[in-house]
Parts: structure tokens; sequence; C-alpha cells
């Protein structure tokens, strides 16, 4: 008698499975490139060298984000002096705090109520709140995610592995036989799991005496190049011990502010320029990192064979200024320049980002609008729809028409929230 009604429960969760992953590979379309900094064990300096690598990058120019997905222990807020600092929750997404120009930053403590008491999560709440985190995030164009990704093989890293599309790793280890053994099970994981491994960095390797300026090889450093050999894995390279480090990473500054100061710092620099080159963006983009967004082109990307879906938000059969609360949307199909049909459409309740996903669903890869606030404009973005805003309140198939002959004429923005 039970088992009919169990067979449904995992039918529903299937389901809402394959709905999340369709809601994070839209969320992480326009990540160019994404990163999973990984490790056998924690303690080796993962999460130290995921934030000096999104910093190095975010300096050269790369738009970067950079996320921590440790449960049990996030801790880059805490080097980057973030502590306190949680990313903007808005329409059911999380937006993640802007470091810097071209940095963006967002980390799982967000999610948990103090940071200063242990959560006890069982096994599958904690792999639902993974899933759950990685989808809520709204990053927009991105060039680089460096994943601050949970230590060890178990269920969180194979989680993250599993549900970021398209991700390549950057192993750490350190020196020591014990770390290596747990960093040949790494490989075997992303070996086992089809996630590309960039390379392995050697962390703690040694120390550079601040006396004598001599290298003292502490823990026999070494093993992990010869483990990259034995694996047939890339060597990125080895970052020595630096009191520095410590102290930065204690006082919430980026110890890339000091690159160049030590030798700790210059590798990574050259850590940071071996992952940019080994992860496609070739040496000509890594001297002219991209600073705005490629020009897409919509027709192109939705519909193919010069088919798209143009959105218009109507009251009383004209543009609707206010398309947060207009009546219905227009939904104009075009084929090969040409209108081919409207629909009418009744939007869901109006809440913040909400409709720009809804629009989507409905296959729109343009909304021409009156006006609309910023983070609503993102919002589209976000979702690949194509936002025009400031047309005037006609007909929508006399705008349609208008935009197709590249006569639409377009105002200021009306919206004034
Ligand atoms: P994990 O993420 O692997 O647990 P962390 O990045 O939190 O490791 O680093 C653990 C500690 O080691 C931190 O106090 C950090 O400042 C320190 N650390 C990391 N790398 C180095 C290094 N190369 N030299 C000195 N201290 C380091």
């Amino acid at each position: 008698m039970g088992q009919p009604s169990k067979r449904i429960e995992r039918r529903d969760k299937a389901e809402q499975m394959r709905l999340q992953d369709t809601e994070i590979r839209i969320t992480l379309k326009r990540v160019k490139n994404k990163i999973l900094v990984m490790s056998g064990k924690g303690g080796v300096g993962k999460s130290s060298i995921a934030a000096y690598i999104a910093t190095a990058m975010a300096g050269r120019g790369y738009r970067t984000g950079l996320m921590d997905v440790d449960l049990h222990g996030p801790s880059i807020p805490r080097l980057l002096g973030l502590s306190g600092q949680l990313a903007a929750f808005e329409g059911g997404h999380i937006m993640p705090i802007q470091y810097s120009a071209f940095l963006k930053v967002v980390s799982m403590e967000t999610l948990l109520p103090d940071k200063d008491k242990a959560v006890i999560w069982r096994g599958p709440l904690k792999i639902s709140a993974i899933r759950q985190f990685l989808s809520d995030v709204i990053w927009g164009e991105l060039d680089y995610l460096i994943i601050d990704s949970p230590p060890g093989t178990g269920d969180e890293p194979l989680t993250v592995a599993q549900t970021i599309p398209e991700a390549r790793a950057v192993i750490v280890t350190t020196p020591q036989e014990i770390s290596l053994a747990d960093v040949r099970k790494s490989i075997d994981f992303c070996m086992q799991v089809n996630l590309p491994v960039l390379g392995l960095i050697e962390n703690m390797s040694g120390l550079d005496c601040p006396h004598c300026g001599g290298h003292i090889d502490l823990f026999r450093s070494g093993g992990g190049e010869r483990t990259a050999r034995q694996t047939g894995v890339p060597f990125l390279g080895k970052i020595p011990i630096d009191p520095q480090i410590v102290i930065s990473g204690d006082e919430g500054r980026p110890f890339v502010a000091l690159a160049g100061q030590s030798s700790a710092g210059k590798m990574i620099d050259e850590i940071a320029d071996r992952i940019i080159k080994s992860s496609g963006s070739g040496e000509d983009e890594a001297a002219e990192p991209p600073a705005v967004s490629e020009d897409e082109n919509p027709i192109e990307e939705k519909g193919g064979n010069g088919a798209m879906k143009i959105a218009i938000p109507t009251a009383d059969g004209l543009l609707c200024a206010h398309f947060g609360h207009c009546e219905q949307f227009a939904l104009v199909d075009v084929e090969d320049g040409k209108i081919a049909k409207t629909t009418m459409v009744t939007p869901p309740p109006h809440e913040p980002g909400l409709l720009p996903r809804w629009l989507n669903e409905q296959g729109a890869s343009m909304i021409i609008a009156g006006g609309m606030g910023m983070r609503a404009q993102d919002f589209f973005t976000q979702y690949g729809i194509e936002v025009i805003i400031g047309a005037a309140t006609l007909p929508p198939e006399e705008i349609v028409t208008a935009y197709l002959s590249g006569s639409l004429e377009t105002g200021a923005n009306l919206c004034d929230h």
C-alpha cells in the first residue's frame, strides 16, 4: 500500500532535482570558466589559494567570482575581511558582494545562523543545502568562477563536482606523504567523475629564511611535482610557507596585495597566469582581458534560423511602462525577420526576480519595455534575455515591426525604481 506514494515521492524528488539542475545551468551559463579548488584534506591552504587566485585574476581585469561552498568551515569571508557582510537576498536569489571592481564574492556562511556555532547537518540535508546554494546565487557575466570546494572525496565535494557543469579542478596539497596519499585519491576522484584537472599545486613547500634568504626544505618538498608526473596531471607550482600569508589571512587582507614582494606572492601570480593559459583563455586574452561583455546575438542564441521571441509588457493592449505590474505580456514570435504570431500571456504575481525566470521559461530572448530598474535589468541579463528600454506606449506588434526594421525609437528609462 505504501509503495505507490513512495514512488510518487521519488518521482517528485527527481523532478525537483531536474528543475534545480536547469536553474544551475541557467545561472552559470554566463560564466566562462568554472574552477573548483579542491584538496584531499583540510588545512593545506585550499581556501587561501582559492582567494588569492581569484584576487590575482580580478587584478588582471578578468570578471571573477569567488564562492565558498564549505558548510563546516567557510573561511573566505574571514580571509577577505568580509565577516559580517553577508550577501543580499532578492526575490529568492542570493546576490554576491562586490568586493572590488572585478571581484564578486559569496560564501555559504550566508546560510549559517551563527558562524561561531557548529551546525550539525545530516547527509541528505547537506547535499540539498549545497545544491540550493549553487542554484540561488546570481553571478551575471563572469570570466572565472573560483569555487572553494569542501575538502576530501566524500558527498560534499562530489555534490559540487557533479552539480557544476563544465567545471575543471585545481588540486592543492602539501609536500608530506600523508597529504600526497590523499591527493592521489582526489585525482582519482576527479577521473571517476569526469572532472578535468587543470593542475596540482604544492603549498607550504619549504620556507624562505627571513634572515639569510636561504630556502629551508621543512617537509622534503617536491612530492607534489612527483605525484603530478606519476598521475599525468600538470604541475602548477610550489608555494613556500610565508608568515605573511598567515598574518594577512588573520587580518582579512588578501595576500595578493603583497604579491611581488615575496617568493610566495610571485608564485601565486605565476600560478594564476598558468591557470588562465591552461583554462583556455589564451595568451591574447591574458594580455587584454575582456572588461565588457561580448556582443551576443539573441536571434542565433535562442531560436536559430533567425527565430526569436520578444516579450512586451502590456496594459489595455499597449506597451505598459510599469513592466512589473503589467496585466499581460505579449510574446511576439519572429521568424525570418517577420512577425509569425503574437500570444498574450498572464504573468505570475509580481515578485523581484520571478518575471525574468518566467519569461525565460516562455522562451523569450528579448524584452522591450518602457522602463525598468537596474536590478531587474540585471536579472534579465542573467537569464540571457536582452533588455531594450525606453520604448513608447504603442501596440506590441508595432514596436516589434519598428525593432525589426531598425527604426525603433527609445527614449529615457521610464521607471523610477
Ligand atoms: P584549507 O582551506 O585547506 O583548510 P586554509 O586556506 O584555511 O586551508 O589555510 C590554513 C592555514 O594555513 C591558514 O591560517 C593560512 O593562513 C595558512 N596558510 C596557507 N598557506 C600558507 C603558506 N603558504 N604559508 C603560510 N601559511 C599558510
